[in-house]
C-alpha cells in the first residue's frame, strides 16, 4: 500500500500519516523528519538541507529523490509506506512513478489536506514536536497532558526552528508555487481524495484517518 500525504504546511499531514502508519502497520516516511535528523546529526546532507529549510524553500529534487529512493529499499518499506511530505514537485512525482514501476508496485491513494490560510499560520505557531518519537502536539488544540512533555514517550517537546511566522509565509508561497500543482496532477490520475481539515468545520486528525481506513478496507 503506497499512500501520499499532500497538503500545505500545518494542515496535519504528519498527524494523519502517523495514525495511518500505526493502524495499517506500515512506516511513515517523512522527508522533513529525515532532513531534520540529518541537521541534528550535522551530516553533509543536513548542512546542505538546512540552507533551504531555514528559508522555507525546497531541498533540490535530486537530493530528495535519492533519499526517498534509498528509504524505499529498506526491508520495512516493502509492504508499503505512508509518504508524508513527498513528492512536493511535479519532477519528484514523476521520479516516484519511475521508482514504483521498478519495484513493480503502484500508488494507491493521494490524500490532500486543506486548511484555511489563517488557521495554518496559527496552527504552525502553536505546533510542538517530540524530539524523540516525532509526535506532534498543538498547545491550544491538542496539548500534551503535562506541558512540554510528550505523552507517548516522556521526552521534551520543542518548537521547530522553521515554525515561525516569517518562514511559514515563505513555506506557504513555496507550496502554492511548486506543490499545489500536484493536486491537479493526481486528480487527473484519479488518485486524489481531498479532506478539509479545519477547526471551523471541526475535522481533524483522527476522524480523517479513520474515514480513510474505512474506505480502504471496504
Ligand atoms: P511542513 O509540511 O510543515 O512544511 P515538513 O517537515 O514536511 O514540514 O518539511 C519541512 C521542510 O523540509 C520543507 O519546508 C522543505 O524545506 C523540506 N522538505 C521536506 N520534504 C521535502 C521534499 N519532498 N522536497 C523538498 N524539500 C522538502
Ligand atoms: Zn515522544
Amino acid at each position: 500500500m503506497i499512500i501520499i500525504m499532500l497538503g500545505a504546511p500545518g494542515t496535519g499531514k504528519g498527524t494523519v500519516a502517523g495514525i495511518l502508519s500505526e493502524k495499517m502497520n506500515i512506516p511513515q516516511v517523512s522527508t522533513g523528519d529525515i532532513f531534520r535528523k540529518h541537521i541534528k546529526e550535522n551530516t553533509k546532507l543536513g548542512i546542505l538541507a538546512e540552507k533551504y529549510i531555514s528559508k522555507g524553500e525546497l531541498v533540490p529534487d535530486e537530493i530528495t529523490v535519492d533519499l526517498v529512493k534509498s528509504r524505499l529499499e529498506e526491508p520495512d518499506a516493502q509492504k508499503g509506506v505512508i509518504l508524508d511530505g513527498f513528492p512536493r514537485t511535479i519532477k519528484q512525482a514523476e521520479e516516484l512513478e519511475k521508482i514504483l514501476k521498478e519495484k513493480q508496485t503502484k500508488l494507491d491513494m493521494v490524500i490532500n489536506l486543506t486548511t484555511p490560510e489563517d488557521e495554518i499560520i496559527e496552527r504552525v505557531e502553536n505546533r510542538r514536536v517530540c524530539q524523540n518519537c516525532k509526535a506532534v502536539y498543538n498547545v491550544k488544540l491538542s496539548p500534551p497532558q503535562q506541558e512540554g512533555i510528550c505523552d507517548k514517550c516522556g521526552h521534551e517537546l520543542v518548537k521547530r526552528k522553521d515554525d515561525n511566522a516569517k518562514t511559514v509565509k515563505s513555506r506557504l508561497e513555496t507550496y502554492f508555487e511548486q506543490t499545489s500543482q500536484l493536486i491537479d496532477y493526481y486528480n487527473k490520475k484519479g488518485k486524489l481524495r481531498t479532506e478539509e481539515v479545519s477547526e471551523r468545520i471541526n475535522r481533524f486528525g483522527k476522524n480523517v484517518a479513520e474515514d480513510i481506513i474505512k474506505e480502504i478496507s471496504e
